[in-house]
């Protein structure tokens, strides 16, 4: 779906919504409370999960985690963490080899 993908670079994006869980999931908070914290179902917040697993292609939510701080869309230095205001999913799959 077109409106998903980053104009950018093409990747596909996550909405402000979505994000909301994902940082509530990144700090701890269990389904039940975060679909009371947003008033929202643990039904829709597992689905909202699902569906961001699927848009940065991991199997699971630690996966989801880790891929949301390596693509810049959760804020590292700060806890609990929070969103930096990315949406973008790309991750960079390469670095420099060089050893110190
Ligand atoms: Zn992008």
């Amino acid at each position: 779906m077109r409106r998903h993908s980053c104009r950018s670079c093409g990747a596909p994006r996550l909405t402000k919504r979505q994000v909301e869980v994902l940082a509530w999931l990144s700090g701890g908070v269990t389904h039940i409370e975060i679909a009371r914290k947003l008033f929202i179902t643990v039904h829709t917040v597992a689905h909202h999960i699902t569906t961001m697993e699927e848009r940065f292609g991991v199997e699971n939510r630690a996966a989801l985690v880790a891929a949301a701080f390596v693509a810049g869309i959760l804020d590292a230095q700060w806890w609990p963490p929070s969103p930096t205001g990315n949406l973008c999913t790309r991750i960079p799959t390469t670095k420099c080899d060089e050893k110190a």
